[in-house]
């Protein structure tokens, strides 16, 4: 089963998605403005896609001040700030199947009508508030990181730093993590991949400290939409780096050694384009690519893959 990880073909006109060779796509949301654009392509191949809905970095700003009457939100102050996440709600509820994305922050790119770059202290509260309804929905997120590992590395800490807190101490926010997270398009070094993985890794003291602090709290209800990993069976995050022609092609001698330092369970493929006609070929670029790097042959790669895209996708 090969999963185009992350892509936006909903942003090109096409004729049928069923001449894609790829099992499914996970068709990226960047917006509100074309979440129901992925909502129609669900629809229509109920078979072929799976949707995800999110706010990307570059729409952090311009999604805030879009519609302010959605109405009351039950959540924390910091996400009543962002009325469409009431709507994402809304989307991930009527999607079961669906994860948030496609989210993040990006330190490198510009606004193109005013040609600065977009507000960082706004995507890091829009990926913050969006990280965490995943978290509470149980659903899994595509991260969009560019030139922001520093802040992706601090946010996975205070998630980690809240979850060892005791359930009594006054500075717990009860912040939990997404049960998997894909690092879409990774273009971090292997140390960022290791900084980042030593986050959603708990040693046998840190799960005692979790558990001892859950025993603790009163029984919540079971709710099948608000199953978090922060529940009475604590689960650490399972971290996923999924890997494009786009940006993992660019210099053979990075993805060497990012492809040295991370297990291939752990490897998604992509193709992060708009064009369905592209889908395919990009998908094959990269797995050949990999496969020779890792020096196998790309059905042996494409079958890691495949388990992969289950564990990430499947629940
Ligand atoms: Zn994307």
């Amino acid at each position: 089963m090969i999963i185009d990880s992350h892509c936006h073909v909903q942003e090109t006109e096409f004729e049928n998605l069923d001449q894609v060779k790829a099992c499914k796509l996970a068709v990226m949301g960047t917006s509100p403005r074309d979440w129901a654009d992925v909502a129609n392509l669900t629809e229509e191949y109920p078979s072929k896609i799976i949707p995800c809905f999110g706010v990307h970095p570059w729409f952090s700003e311009s999604s805030k001040d879009e519609d302010p009457c959605i109405g009351p939100l039950s959540f924390t102050s910091e996400e009543k700030e962002f009325w469409w996440i009431g709507l994402l709600e809304k989307y991930l509820k009527r999607f079961p199947q669906a994860i948030v994305g496609e989210i993040g922050i990006d330190k490198s790119a510009v606004d193109l009508q005013t040609k600065k770059p977009y507000d960082f202290e706004i995507q890091q509260k829009v990926l913050h508030s969006q990280f965490q309804l995943a978290a509470r929905m149980h659903r899994s997120v595509s991260v969009h990181c560019v030139q922001a590992f520093g802040a992706l590395v601090d946010l996975f800490k205070e998630v980690k730093h809240d979850i060892l807190l005791s359930s009594d101490d006054e500075k717990k926010r009860g912040l939990m993590f997404p049960p998997k997270i894909m690092l879409h398009s990774f273009s971090g070094s292997s140390e960022t991949a290791k900084a980042l993985k030593a986050q959603v890794s708990f040693s046998s003291k840190e799960m005692k400290i979790v558990n001892s602090n859950l025993i603790g709290e009163p029984s919540k209800p079971p709710s099948p939409e608000y199953s978090g990993t922060n529940g009475p069976n604590f689960t650490p995050p399972s971290l996923f780096y999924s890997l494009s022609e786009l940006v993992n092609m660019r210099s053979e001698k990075k993805l060497e050694k990012l492809l040295s330092s991370i297990s291939i369970d752990s490897i998604l493929i992509e193709s992060d384009c708009g064009s369905v006609h592209l889908v395919d070929e990009k998908l094959h670029n990269i797995s050949s690519k990999c496969a020779s790097i890792l020096n196998m042959d790309t059905q042996t790669f494409l079958d890691h893959i495949s388990d992969n895209n289950k564990s990430f996708f499947c629940n």
